[in-house]
């Protein structure tokens, strides 16, 4: 199938290591040009590295840290002064802590906010003249916390439904510029953060790891987790030509987890 996403440019949010990384590398394969993010540079370089080696794309690391605004402001000008142009935002960061409410501060309700919520609407904001210029795609990685909310990770249930909130509302204003807004909801996705996540639960009951991976795949009714390439894969179709009717749209990639029906 023909993506029409050659020669697009797209910049993609925490993009050293999991999910993110992932994107990038799935859309420099379909011919786009990917400005990818992170924190630390040794990871962020090496992955710009393996990218460029596997694809013919232009790949240019930025340091930046999505909670700040300033950083933001520096990556969408970058990127725009290096591709001439910006057709795709895929907005992902860092998730936040795990933990109840009696266990965060108003600090840590805030750097949630703007890790996780308010990242995407700067981003958008930045982004959002070059977008109108051509038409664009934005795809916001949330979680499917955002239609069942999980246990013990109270930042995230809270915050990722603003953005789900943001997007609806965003996609009707900006139909009438040929932009899409959606939302793409990992499930349990084989990354770093998830393994931190599992290894939390096993320490706290007494476990083992491997008890708790055994677990977490039994639940999940396809009988395995996904790979980040399984999240990719969505977002590649979500920002191609071919989606160019699919706005508004929250879904989630998780192997049939999810028991709500919406
Ligand atoms: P990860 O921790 O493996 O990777 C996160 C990437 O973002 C890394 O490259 C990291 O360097 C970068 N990053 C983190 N904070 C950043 C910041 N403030 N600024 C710039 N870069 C930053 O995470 P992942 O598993 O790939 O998850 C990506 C997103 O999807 C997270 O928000 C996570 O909560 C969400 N999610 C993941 C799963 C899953 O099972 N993996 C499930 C649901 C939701």
């Amino acid at each position: 199938m023909e993506l029409g996403l050659k020669g697009k440019a797209a910049i993609v949010g925490g993009s050293s290591r999991g999910i993110g990384k992932a994107i990038a590398l799935a859309l420099a394969q379909e011919g786009c040009d990917v400005a990818i993010c992170a924190r630390g540079e040794e990871a962020l370089k090496a992955t710009a590295e393996e990218i460029r080696s596997q694809t013919a794309a232009r790949v240019l690391p930025l340091l930046c840290d999505m909670s700040s605004y300033d950083d933001i402001q520096r990556l969408v000008r970058q990127t725009a002064e290096t591709f001439g142009r910006i057709d795709i935002v895929v907005n992902n960061a860092g998730g936040p802590p795990l933990g109840t409410f009696d266990d965060f501060s108003e600090e840590e309700w805030q750097k949630a906010l703007d890790q996780n919520f308010l990242s995407a609407v700067r981003t958008i904001r930045e982004a959002l003249p070059h977008l109108r210029r051509q038409g664009g795609r934005v795809i916001n990685i949330t979680s499917v916390a955002v239609k069942q909310p999980i246990d013990r990770l109270i930042l995230s249930n809270a915050v990722r439904l603003g953005v789900v909130g943001m997007a609806k509302t965003l996609s009707r204003e900006l139909a009438k510029d040929g932009i899409t807004v959606n939302n793409v909801c990992p499930g349990n996705i084989a990354t770093q953060r998830l393994l931190s996540i599992f290894e939390a639960r096993a320490q706290r009951e007494g476990r083992s790891l491997q008890e708790v991976l055994e677990e977490e795949q039994g639940r999940t009714p396809t009988g395995f987790l996904g790979e980040p390439a399984d999240v990719a894969a969505l977002v590649v179709f979500l920002a191609s030509e071919k989606a160019r009717y699919i706005s508004g749209a929250t879904i989630q990639v998780d192997g049939a987890s999810t028991t709500a029906v919406f």
